[in-house]
């Protein structure tokens, strides 16, 4: 058997071009743009490459975008009264705090000052909670774009097992919600979830987010099932270079799995493309509009 190949790349430019398509009617409505800042503080090169990417995208979908670059010396308390400000700020529907923060600065503490309306990333203990709970609020991005990817590709959720391995805030715990919601019936194995490729060979759907470089082996999987691979791991590719791999043997897997999404052009398009969309329902939702369908 070989599986279809889930175009993330494809997927996230259409949500991209949904969202772009909805903006004029909301500056219509308001008489301004949905507005996003994002702060990053300190060097980290790939933090500063994810930070590029989410300006351009921002507006290229017709949205403000204001980038804050503060230098890696910035205080708690230096970074705290920047959120405050952009809490304040009419112009501003979204806050990214790009992580990581450098380890003098408590991430915690920084999430939690972000008012949850505003909190596009969707870590607040708030939005966290609403979605425990079953509540509207703004959902991870990563997560929530996989889920956009399974209900393409298969539909209706509702009675499919599910097996996701990682339990973090912001992928694997998310993750174990959104599918709960769908009413999946989901099961959240981590490091110390005993006979792991068994577990995994009950999926109907499989989402590993581990951060282990092609971990999930064919062998754990059940024929036909759906594989969304949310790891990014740089290895070194054999030829003196590296490479970019999920957390699952692609080449294997393909031969078992019925959908699999590739690393990249899977999971990680869609986490910028969600970026936007909740930033879109965000300022909807603070300007007392219903965010617009099919987002
Ligand atoms: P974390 O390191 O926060 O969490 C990893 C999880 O995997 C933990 O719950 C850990 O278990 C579990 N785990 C580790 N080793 C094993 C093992 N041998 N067997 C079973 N479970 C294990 O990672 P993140 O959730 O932040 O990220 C996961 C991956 O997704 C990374 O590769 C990251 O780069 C990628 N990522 C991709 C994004 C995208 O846009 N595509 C966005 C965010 C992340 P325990 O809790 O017991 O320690």
């Amino acid at each position: 058997m070989s599986a279809r190949v889930i175009d993330g790349k494809a997927f996230a430019l259409a949500l991209r071009e949904r969202v772009a398509a909805a903006v004029p009617a909301f500056r219509a409505a308001t008489g301004r743009v949905p507005g996003l800042s994002v702060v990053i503080v300190g060097e980290d090169a790939a933090s500063q490459v994810y930070v590029r990417s989410k300006g351009k995208a921002t507006e290229a979908a017709g949205m403000a975008s204001v980038t804050h670059r503060l230098p890696a010396d910035t205080t708690q308390a230096e970074l705290l009264a920047l959120v405050a400000a952009l809490n304040a700020d009419e112009a501003v529907d979204g806050i990214l705090v790009q992580l990581p923060l450098p380890r003098h600065i408590d991430e915690s503490a920084v999430i939690a000052a972000i008012d949850p309306d505003k909190d596009v990333d969707g870590f607040h203990v708030v939005n966290a909670g609403r979605l425990a709970a079953g509540l509207p609020g703004l959902v991870p991005c990563t997560p929530l774009g996989c889920v956009m990817l399974l209900e393409d590709v298969l539909g209706d959720l509702a009675g499919l097992d599910a097996v996701v391995i990682g339990r973090s805030n912001i992928v694997g715990k998310p993750m174990a919600q959104l599918l709960t919601a769908r009413s999946c019936t989901v099961t959240l194995a981590h490091s110390r979830t005993r006979d792991l490729p068994a577990v995994c060979r009950r999926a109907d759907i499989l989402v590993a987010a581990v951060g282990r470089p092609e971990m999930v082996k064919a062998d754990w999987v059940k024929p036909g099932a759906t594989v969304i691979d949310v790891g990014i791991n740089r290895i070194d590719d054999g030829a003196g270079g590296t490479k970019l791999v999920g957390d699952v043997d692609f080449a294997g897997l393909s031969e078992v799995a019925g959908a699999i999404t590739p690393v990249p052009g899977g999971v990680g398009p869609m986490t910028i493309a969600v970026l936007l969309r909740n930033t879109l329902v965000a300022a909807h939702l603070r300007a007392g509009l219903a965010p617009p369908a099919g987002l």
